[in-house]
């Protein structure tokens, strides 16, 4: 496995667990179920649904980044853009503190 692979494989492994239905649901402050309890009111800062959409963009994002590769080049793995790997790379920065991240995956 090249390094591009395992930071694709890190990536796609970090967005599954912030889209897992089992994670707890991020909210905003200021969402109604938050300041009057989940029993009380429903959801109304929208906060979990922008998550997954954010999630999905990003999927996107290295899809369209391995469609490009696969296209040029055929095989994954041979040969990526720097200026691609940049964008891997940023993606995965704020998981810069995760135990399987690389330093050397830091743009
Ligand atoms: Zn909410």
């Amino acid at each position: 496995m090249t390094d591009v692979d395992a930071l694709v494989a890190f990536l796609r492994a970090r967005l599954d667990e912030r889209s897992d239905p089992e994670a707890p649901e991020p909210h905003l402050s200021t969402c109604a179920a938050v300041r009057w309890g989940f029993a009380e009111r429903d959801c109304d800062c929208g906060e979990p649904d922008r998550v997954l959409a954010e999630v999905d963009a990003k999927r996107r994002i290295i899809d369209h980044i391995e469609d490009q590769w696969d296209a040029a080049y055929g095989e994954p793995g041979r040969f990526l853009p720097p200026e691609w790997v940049a964008v891997l790379q940023l993606l995965a920065l704020p998981y810069a503190d995760h135990p399987e991240f690389r330093q050397e995956w830091r743009p």
